[in-house]
């Protein structure tokens, strides 16, 4: 594998910022590197029930310092060097991403990022939409491709006590529809559905969305992190969704559009769009998944269940050079092995407790 020297000075020069194709990664299970889902900040201004439950992430519940995070050439670099080792989305998360300050500077700094082909690299951004109204216009303007809203109820009262910080879920509607106006999309809308708190919005939401310009996923609550208490009794598996909702809109299934698409498609038989069903619990999708996770303190996950992560910060902050840190992610991603979903229903829960799992808001959705 050879780099040019100081590339980052010379694609800088030249306003191209592209490194030589180091190869593709395959991991033990043939399995490429083409995501990485990086999270920008472990802090949330929601307290969501099954994410960042009050009882755990309370007053003092101490978040990272903010030496601690990535900075915003940390992010570049890693993503750059990821690039030349074949990922092509990125997708920004946290926590909240939109409340790191100057988050379209480094969707900027991203979106001037090339494969080693010359394409850009696709760049998407999940959030809670609380910010949106505000931010749209500029996230835009910076070279976002594709936007992910979380809303998992339409029902105000509901929606407040999900979110667990009074959030007004008006404020949000009007967020998504910000986006929309500034051209961003095309925009899918996440909703995680428990059992027995909002499976019964579950048509609702469709009917609502269904004829917008929105696609509407659901998604099966999981096991992350250790903070939600999460039992199996409250996922409402894809296919019982599917039934209701074809039951009152014919649903016909699509194709996914790319390999390791994590959400089955269906579309109404009416026209009027389509909706998705994310199965990570029912029908599990470990052997087509290509996605890593950099952690807001710089760790490098192989899976959203893994216990541990391997520290790219100590690497970039010890004085690495691009070669260094390519071949350190070239080795991890090759021992990787990860397919926790596909094992999840044969291990008893006191297995699944004892395991140490990573907190969604830290390693990202
Ligand atoms: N704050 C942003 C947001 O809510 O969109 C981005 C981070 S959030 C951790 C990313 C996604 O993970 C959200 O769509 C959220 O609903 C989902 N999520 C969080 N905890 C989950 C869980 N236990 N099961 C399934 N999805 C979960
Ligand atoms: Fe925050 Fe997103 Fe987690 Fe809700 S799901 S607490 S908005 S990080
Ligand atoms: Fe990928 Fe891990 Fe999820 Fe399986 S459990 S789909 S390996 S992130």
């Amino acid at each position: 594998m050879s780099i040019t020297p100081d590339p980052a000075a010379h694609s800088r020069a030249t306003g191209v910022m592209r490194l030589p194709s180091t190869g593709g990664l395959t991991d033990r299970f043939d399995r490429s590197l083409r995501d990485l889902r990086i999270s920008v900040t472990d802090r949330c201004n929601f307290r969501c029930v099954y994410c960042m439950p009050r009882s755990v992430f309370g007053r003092d519940y101490a978040f990272l310092d903010r030496e601690e995070l990535l900075s915003f050439e940390e992010i570049e670099r890693i993503a750059r060097v990821a690039a030349a080792h074949g990922v092509r989305k990125l997708r920004l998360t946290g926590g909240e991403p939109l409340l790191r300050r100057g988050i379209e500077d480094l969707i900027a700094r991203l979106a001037a990022l090339r494969t080693p082909e010359g394409e850009r690299l696709e760049i998407a951004l999940t959030t809670n939409g609380s910010a949106l109204t505000l931010k749209a216009q500029a996230l835009k303007d910076a070279g976002l491709d594709r936007l992910t809203v979380s809303i998992d109820s339409l029902d105000d009262e509901l929606f407040q006590r999900m979110n667990d910080v009074r959030f007004p879920v008006a404020r949000v509607l009007d967020g998504i529809d910000a986006a929309h106006a500034a051209g961003l999309g095309p925009i899918k809308l996440n909703m995680v559905v428990k059992r027995g708190l909002n499976d019964g919005e579950i048509e609702g939401m469709a009917a609502r969305f269904k004829g917008t310009p929105y696609v509407l996923r659901f998604i099966e609550y999981m096991d992350v992190g250790t903070s939600n208490g999460w039992s199996l009794d409250e996922v409402v598996p894809s296919a019982e969704i599917v039934e209701r909702l074809g039951a009152l809109f014919p649903l016909e299934p699509v194709g996914a559009a790319v390999p390791g698409e994590t959400a089955q498609r269906w579309r109404y038989t009416d026209g009027s769009g389509e909706i998705g069903v994310i199965s990570s619990v029912t029908n599990t999708f470990c052997g087509t998944c290509n996605r890593a996770r950099i952690s807001t303190e710089g760790k490098l996950f192989t899976c959203l269940f893994a216990t541990e992560g391997h520290d790219l910060r100590a690497l970039l902050r010890g004085g690495a050079d691009d070669e260094e840190l390519a071949t350190a992610m070239a080795s991890i991603w090759g021992a990787r092995d990860d397919r926790y979903s596909e094992v999840r229903a044969s291990l008893t829960p006191e297995l699944r407790e004892a395991r140490q799992r990573i907190e969604m808001s830290y390693i990202g959705g």
